[in-house]
């Protein structure tokens, strides 16, 4: 028997719903907020990613899927959709209208250990903004993945927020962290020794329990930014409560990939039976330079479809799945019932033919199926002036069977299916 690769799952059945339900539902929201669709590619360049993402993150120095191609080439499946939209608004040349909004969602890979909302294939739901820098931005944005989360009735979120600041406060910070985890570094794990010496900030990331107790004691972040971006996060802070977004400081969320600078989020569920991260981004203002475009700063964040899935509400879903079905007795009335289903069709009526087999059997699929209503077809119904309709549901004997005009049939069904 083949099953997926480990950590990958087959959607099918509600969870097809709920994952066609939240990418609606966000990119009707994404559209007001000015944004449109870019699909790029599932497989990069390997350098797409490790130039912008850094070497030296958990994502590209242990998760990633990178092969040769058969031309010898390095290419990687994406982990993350921010990199890949960069490179595409470069080789697309679609900077030249700033500021550009760009939405996508679809498959990312890491090699991560799976459990429950972690897989090795899962789905991001993403928003960039580029070309836009100010605080408003920020909080629009903010608000807009909100609106996405309570469309879909998901309410239990507290956004988690932080500064990384600009350059001048990243340095300085970085130079107080070598500082202190030089002190503690006998007691550094070996990940954490090696970042100490090429990206110190990345040890803040460490989800290693000794690692995280020293991270406790750290110098912050807040106590180094610099005047403008001090200036920034406060009116970053400030629109956010007068916009009534239920937030908290986190001088700690340093986020999981190089290239964030000045504000950082994530969207941490606290729901009962799960209370890990649906989502998470900040601001870049080196990125697309880094892919040889122009030198303006962007926005965006990404949301886990697979987490929005778990803890989403199931009555949002599409209700539209009621339907009827279209049952001939006998072969002779099989093209009579073939054009009322064809009639049932154009009037947008969801409809199952079932000509197969004795009534009964013919029946019993109708139920398995799920119609609410059936149309039996025979030689009375052809000859007459009304069709015979049963509810499949009703048990109630004298309410069960009906019969209808033949002229009634499409206004009667869709008012018995509401729609
Ligand atoms: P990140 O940028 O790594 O914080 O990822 C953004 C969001 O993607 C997270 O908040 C999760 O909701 C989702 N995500 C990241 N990695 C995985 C994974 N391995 N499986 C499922 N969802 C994930």
């Amino acid at each position: 028997m083949f099953r997926p690769v480990r950590g990958m799952k087959d959607l099918y059945g509600i969870s097809v719903d709920k994952y066609a339900c939240i990418v609606n539902v966000a990119m009707r929201i994404g559209k007001k907020y000015g944004y449109s669709k870019i699909k790029t590619p599932i497989v990069e360049y390997t350098d797409v990613f490790q130039r912008s993402i850094g070497d030296e993150t958990d994502v590209v120095s242990k998760e990633m899927y990178t092969f040769d191609d058969k031309g010898g080439e390095s290419l990687t499946l994406r982990p993350e959709g921010t990199a890949g939209v960069m490179r595409a608004i470069v080789s697309e040349n679609l900077a030249q209208n700033l500021p550009l909004k760009l939405m996508y969602h679809g498959e990312m890979f890491r090699y991560d250990r799976p459990q429950k909302g972690r897989y090795r294939q899962f789905h991001q739901l993403g928003f960039e903004c580029i070309g836009d820098k100010s605080p408003y931005t920020d909080v629009i944005l903010i608000c807009m993945a909100i609106e996405i989360l309570n469309s879909i009735g998901i309410f239990d979120v507290k956004v988690l927020i932080n500064t990384l600041g600009d350059s001048k406060t990243r340095s300085d910070y970085t130079k107080a962290l070598v500082k202190f985890f030089s002190r503690h570094e006998e007691k550094l794990s070996e990940d954490s020794k090696r970042r100490l010496a090429k990206n110190p900030m990345r040890i803040l990331d460490s989800k290693i329990a000794s690692d995280r107790e020293i991270c406790q004691m750290a110098p912050l972040i807040t106590d180094y930014l610099s005047k403008e971006s001090e200036k920034y996060f406060e009116k970053v802070c400030n629109l956010l409560e007068r916009s009534g977004v239920n937030f908290e400081l986190d001088n700690f969320l340093v986020r999981g990939l190089d290239y964030y600078g000045e504000t950082a989020f994530e969207f941490k569920s606290d729901a009962k039976d799960y209370t890990d991260s649906v989502g998470g981004g900040g601001r870049y203002d080196q990125l697309l330079k880094t892919f040889g475009g122009t030198d303006v700063s962007g926005i965006g964040f990404a949301f886990g479809i697979e987490r929005l899935m778990l803890l989403m509400d199931n009555s949002r879903l599409d209700k539209n799945t009621r339907k009827v079905a279209v049952i001939p007795v006998s072969e002779q009335e099989n093209d009579v019932a073939f054009q009322m289903l064809q009639s049932l069709y154009s009037a947008d009526i969801n409809a199952e033919f079932i000509h197969i087999g004795t009534m009964s059997k013919k029946m019993k699929l109708a139920d398995k199926l799920h119609c609410e209503i059936a149309i039996i077809l025979g030689e009375n119904e052809i000859n007459g002036d009304k069709y015979t309709v049963k509810f499949m549901n009703c048990s109630d004997v004298n309410e069960k069977t009906k019969t209808v005009n033949k002229n009634d049939i499409l206004s009667f069904i869709r008012h018995n299916l509401g729609c």
